[in-house]
């Protein structure tokens, strides 16, 4: 398929008008690997990067099954119907463009992807988590320009992916199901501390009473935590996603958290800490990139790679000497 020459002027102009079409393009600039795509996307980033910041930023996760997307369904809806402007994201690592990501599939939120204050977009495909989560911050500015003012990032809960979907957000909430007893479902401790939020879905019919039990649980397991905040302590909600029971009460919480920590508080601080680290970790990413690319490390790395492979010589040595070729003038 061919396609006009883009036009970043046009693209920034759509985005701050709020054009769909404009946003999902710039998204995917941000998410190619292409050197001139990754050009025009810093140019619109930076162009639009006044117009964000706006947007109550919230992570979401949960295992599989736990009924992410039916919540995300029924908790849109419920933002939309307060009046505000959702843009889903996802952060997963594993997924792959072409087979179909799983996360933020439209398939899974029908309703809430029909809608026209609602924007959907699956996670980027494939590559490393840094690279993921880079481009999905990219895509949450892109979105926040185009004035979407609740933005959810989304991932399942396995491996490092929630601390990076933590260091992104305001906000971040646990999804869980009812029972799994004292061993809290075996949700990592560390996990745990990130969470703001804890939502036990499910609670409805014959699990309402262990939604019961389990809410309690939390509810004495958050307590022992180091608090994350000087003005907030994480709140443990039960909700029925299928049912849209609690939903409201989620959202509510959202708002108080907002309004303890907002404005001039400590969401302030911990998004200036976000942003720098996000510089640094962008600094990585490209060094290591360059690096790669590098002629002289290409020529010198499979040979120091077998020799660090077959045990005969130091890893550390190695990555000094491959830096050493880096980093000679040429
Ligand atoms: P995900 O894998 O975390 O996205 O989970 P899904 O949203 O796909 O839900 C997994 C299963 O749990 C589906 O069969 C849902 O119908 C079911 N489910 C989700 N939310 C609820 C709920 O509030 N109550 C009950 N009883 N089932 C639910």
């Amino acid at each position: 398929m061919t396609r006009a020459p883009d036009r970043p002027s046009e693209l920034i102009e759509g985005i701050r008008a709020g054009d769909r079409r404009s946003l999902a393009r710039a998204i995917t600039l941000a998410e190619s690997t292409r050197a001139d795509h990754r050009d025009l996307a810093d140019e619109i980033l930076e162009a639009v990067l006044p117009a964000t910041g706006g947007a109550t930023r919230v992570g979401i996760s949960g295992p599989p099954g736990v009924g992410k997307s039916t919540f995300i369904e029924a908790f849109g809806i419920h933002v939309i119907e307060e009046g505000h402007r959702l843009a889903v994201l996802a952060v997963d690592p594993s997924s792959r463009r072409s087979g179909g990501s799983i996360l933020g599939d439209k398939t899974r939120m029908t309703e809430l992807s029909h809608r026209p204050e609602a924007f959907i977009r699956p996670s980027p495909g494939g590559g490393h988590l840094g690279g993921v989560a880079r481009r999905t911050r990219e895509a949450m500015l892109l979105c926040e320009a185009a004035g979407f003012d609740v933005v959810l990032v989304e991932t399942i809960g396995v491996g490092q992916s929630e601390v990076a979907v933590a260091d992104m957000v305001d906000l971040f909430a646990l999804l869980v199901a009812p029972g799994g007893g004292d061993e809290l479902q075996g949700i990592k401790r560390g996990i745990m501390e990130l969470a703001d939020l804890v939502i036990v879905n499910k609670a409805d019919g014959d699990l309402a009473a262990a939604a019961g039990r389990t809410r309690a649980d939390y509810a004495s397991a958050v307590h022992l935590l180091r608090p994350k905040w000087r003005g907030w302590a994480t709140e443990v909600l039960a909700v029925s996603a299928l049912a849209g029971a609690g939903i409201d009460e989620v959202w509510a919480a959202i708002e108080r958290f907002c309004a303890a920590l907002g404005a001039d508080g400590e969401l302030v601080e911990a998004r200036a800490a976000q942003a720098t680290a996000w510089l640094w970790s962008e600094v990585g990413d490209t060094l290591l990139d360059r690096f790669r690319e590098d002629p002289g490390v290409a020529e010198a790395l499979p040979a120091v790679e077998a020799e660090v492979a077959a045990g005969r010589l130091a890893p550390t040595r190695a990555a000094r000497r491959l830096l050493d070729v880096f980093s000679r003038p040429r």
